[in-house]
């Protein structure tokens, strides 16, 4: 029996989702709570949750270690303002994210979501060049497909087709795309895949502050996964061309692709590195900006430089708190071996659905694992589908996929994989 808590009329009426209409809303669903992989609605059903709440919640819900982290801060603060004051969270946070970033990141500006995050790191870029007199070093250069986020400055190096630049076209800076590369893995690579890359970086280069994207994995923009040659290549142009490196791993951090960051898989130092996402384990919004010392030296060349954000949750010490643990406790786990394990299900198991006519590609990369159809979805349809199944995912366009919580038992990934696989039938 389906029944709705009494507050879901008004909710619906007066709240806002993403990318949704407040007229004609799509169903959302009610949940009471979240334990484990599983999350249960307030109608009594209980789904396993294969997207782990958009890529955040890696240990799952209702983490012992991750409850104890908050309660402990709770009870000294839950937050205070950043500004001229300082706390052990951010402290140890930062010091234990630079213990595990690629070598070269020295510094952290801790920010309150990914999409913020991407926004400092741009104006990083640009007060770098400012700072050595080149303040017409001011564009962005990226690569097609792309996804940073929904503020301005961030969605103007979304992908300029299914990002929403035809929506805010006036008011969004203009940037540079290159193709994105079509090859997969290093053994399908061939030199074409970064012609248009180059070309662009090459003749616009003292126009460029920096390149921006997400490494090896392309997330929201189309589930996209490609060569490692592709990133060490961006690399070499970018310093023979002195442009900056950001890579963005809001989506790809913390083990997600099987290493602990995607730039590993093609040995990069980015100058500047997002992160957010699993940061906190999904238990609360916090990101970080890292920088090598170089850029942060660059910055302040000029003598008076400073750099110009201050969030008024920067640093939040609940946050902070809740983030350390999630680090500590994904260092104490075995996570490479099960996001391997999750990799090997994933291929084995979503592989039979290449037979259908239905479906376009099948793709996996380390725990995410990508069915994509010829035709769009109907959205709703899918999900209810996916709900009969004890399954939670949250297809878009003609993409169903999922990125589990790395603790999924092998039994509840088949029940993913088999609701997916019924679904693209
Ligand atoms: C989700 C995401 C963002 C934006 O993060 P928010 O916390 O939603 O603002 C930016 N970049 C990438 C790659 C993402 O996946």
């Amino acid at each position: 029996m389906t029944t709705q808590p009494d507050w879901q009329a008004f909710e619906q009426a007066h709240v806002w989702h993403p990318y949704a209409s407040m007229l004609d809303p799509a169903p959302v669903y009610a949940v009471k709570s979240a334990e484990g992989v599983r999350l249960t609605f307030e109608d009594g059903r209980r789904v396993i949750d294969g997207m782990a709440s958009w890529w955040c919640a890696i240990h799952g819900y209702n983490v012992p270690e991750l409850n104890a982290a908050i309660g402990q801060q709770l009870g000294s603060m839950a937050h205070v303002m950043f500004g001229g004051l300082t706390h052990a969270p951010a402290a140890l946070l930062a010091e234990r994210l630079l213990g595990i970033a690629p070598p070269g990141m020295q510094h952290v500006f801790f920010a309150d979501s990914g999409s913020v995050s991407v926004e400092v790191a741009i104006k990083m870029a640009l007060q770098y060049w400012q700072a050595q007199g080149r303040s017409g070093k001011s564009r962005l250069l990226t690569i097609r497909h792309g996804y940073h986020g929904d503020t301005f400055g961030a969605m103007a190096v979304c992908d300029p087709v299914s990002g929403m630049h035809h929506l805010f076209a006036d008011q969004l800076p203009q940037h540079f795309f290159a193709d994105a590369p079509g090859a997969a893995s290093d053994e399908a690579w061939d030199e074409q895949q970064i012609a248009s890359f180059r070309s662009l970086i090459e003749a616009h280069h003292n126009e460029i502050a920096a390149v921006i994207l997400e490494p090896i994995v392309q997330g929201a923009g189309g589930m996209r996964f490609y060569a490692p040659e592709f990133l060490r290549q961006v690399r070499r142009l970018c310093d023979a061309c002195n442009v900056l490196l950001i890579v963005d791993e809001i989506a790809t951090g913390f083990g997600r692709t099987g290493t602990m960051f995607a730039c590993e898989q093609a040995q990069v130092t980015p100058d500047i590195m997002c992160v957010g996402k699993a940061l906190t384990g999904g238990y609360m919004t916090l990101a970080a900006v890292l920088c090598t010392a170089a850029v942060c030296e660059g910055i302040h060349a000029d003598g008076s430089g400073v750099l110009m954000h201050g969030p008024t949750f920067m640093a939040n010490p609940l946050a902070c708190a809740v983030a350390l643990a999630s680090l500590d406790l994904l260092l104490a786990t075995p996570w490479q071996q099960r996001v391997a394990k999750i990799e090997q299900q994933l291929q084995l198991e979503l592989a039979p659905c290449r037979e259908s006519t239905r479906v376009a590609d099948v793709r996996v990369k380390g725990a995410i694992g990508v069915i994509e159809m010829r035709e769009p979805m109907d959205m709703g349809r899918v999900q209810e589908a996916l709900i009969a199944r004890g399954v939670w995912l949250r297809p878009f366009g003609r993409l169903l996929y999922t990125m589990p919580p790395f603790v999924i038992s092998e039994a509840d990934l088949r029940q993913v994989t088999s609701a997916m696989c019924s679904v693209a039938q």
